[in-house]
Formats: C-alpha cells, sequence, structure tokens
C-alpha cells in the first residue's frame, strides 16, 4: 500500500477543485488532501483514484464522487468526539473521512462481501471506527443511540423513522431521498418531537436496499 508524493499532488489538485465547486469548510478540505483515496479503489483504477468522480467497488457498489462526500460531510457540521452513525459503509472512504474529523463512527453495510473487504482493509491500514456492523442500516443502531448525526451514503427512497428517532436533540441526518435521483436532505432535531427539514439538490447514489429475506 503506497502513498507518493504524486498522490499528494493530485490529491491537493482535487481539493482545490472542490473548493471551486463551492465546498468551504477547511477541515473536509484538509481531509480530502490527506486520505490516499487510491487505496480505496481497486488497483486497476488507481490512476483515475483523484478525479472527481464516483468508481465501482466490490458487490456492485460504487464509492462516492469526492464532491459528495464532501457535501454531506459539510452539513454534517462534524466536531471533535462526535458520536456518528453511517449507513453503508462501502468503500469505507466516507468513514475515514469522519475518523479524520476526529469523529467517534459506527457504520453499517448490508453486503457481507465489502464488509468483510472493508473491515480487513481498516485493519491493515490502521483506521478505527468504533464499530463496523455487518447489517440493514434502515434500522439504525438502536443500542448505541442517539446520535450527534446519522450520515446514509445511499439513496433511500423514503426517511427510515428509526433514524430520526436515533438523534440527539440538535442532532442532524443527511441523506439522499429519491428513487432515480436522490435530493440531499438535511434533518435537524430541534425537539423530542419537532424536526427542521433542508433541501440541498440533486445527486446521484445507489440505493439503500431493504432486507433481502
Ligand atoms: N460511503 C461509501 C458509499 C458506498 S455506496 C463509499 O464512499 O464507498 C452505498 C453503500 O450502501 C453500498 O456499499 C451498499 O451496499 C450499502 N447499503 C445499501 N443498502 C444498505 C442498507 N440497508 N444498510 C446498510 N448498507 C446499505
Amino acid at each position: 500500500m503506497i502513498d507518493s508524493s504524486k498522490h499528494l499532488g493530485k490529491r491537493k489538485q482535487l481539493a482545490e477543485l472542490l473548493e471551486s465547486k463551492g465546498i468551504k469548510d477547511r477541515a473536509v478540505l484538509s481531509a480530502i488532501k490527506s486520505i490516499p483515496r487510491h487505496l480505496f479503489l481497486d488497483s486497476s483504477f488507481e490512476d483515475h483514484a483523484y478525479q472527481d468522480k464516483a468508481f465501482p467497488i466490490a458487490a456492485d457498489q460504487t464509492i462516492s464522487q469526492p464532491y459528495t462526500v464532501a457535501f454531506q460531510t459539510e452539513l454534517l457540521a462534524v466536531k471533535a468526539n462526535d458520536k456518528i452513525l453511517e449507513i453503508g459503509t462501502g468503500s469505507g472512504y466516507q468513514t475515514a473521512v469522519l475518523l479524520f474529523l476526529k469523529a467517534r463512527v459506527y457504520t453499517i453495510e448490508r453486503q457481507n462481501e465489502l464488509f468483510k473487504k472493508t473491515s480487513l482493509f481498516f485493519k491493515k491500514i490502521g483506521y478505527k471506527p468504533k464499530k463496523m456492523i455487518f447489517g440493514d442500516g434502515y434500522k439504525g443502531l438502536v443500542e448505541e443511540a442517539p446520535f450527534d448525526s446519522i450520515i446514509v451514503t445511499a439513496g433511500a427512497p423514503f426517511v427510515p423513522k428509526a433514524l430520526l428517532a436515533q438523534l440527539k436533540i440538535g442532532g442532524r441526518l443527511v441523506i439522499p431521498v429519491g428513487d432515480k435521483t436522490q435530493i440531499m436532505t438535511l434533518f435537524t432535531r430541534t425537539s423530542a418531537t419537532s424536526f427542521e427539514k433542508k433541501e440541498f439538490g440533486d445527486f446521484s447514489f445507489v440505493p439503500l436496499l431493504e432486507n433481502k429475506s
């Protein structure tokens, strides 16, 4: 697993590109500059790792486009030590961004192949989420709730009630909602029973799937 000055140079350019596309959060931009995205991809895609594009990973899934990762992370407004639930571990790249921001990360993946692959990769590279869970993100993670924020990295046909219920007061849920394309949506919990909703334009994700059984 090699990281070189050539990779670093490309990452800097990628961070500059994301800034020109409207990402403002300095900590998010430095995460993009620091995390070796090429190691999260199959080696055949390594040369393309610092393009602002999604790429295929195992189990017919995709690593999200860097702009999307940065955009969702900016909406989360992460603070050090935040307890964050991520739905859709995938390649682990978004997880790595949250860890870089010093969050305590719980991450759920429903494809066993990806769950195993990314768990192994994290051990090798030394990234330490609090927990990696093989399971169904629609249910959230009730035994660890409440969370400071929850991020969904797959397109949700509807907003799962369990996820809203597992937010702290003041907590944020960032979720792309829709079938073919998704509207990036931010819910902020304003009291035990109320939520504020804001929408942020169209994105395109692989679907958040319900249990196979
Ligand atoms: N953050 C990841 C995105 C991967 S794509 C990355 O940047 O690599 C979305 C992921 O969500 C896929 O890995 C998919 O298997 C997973 N997924 C889909 N439905 C899910 C569910 N119900 N629970 C947990 N993970 C789910």
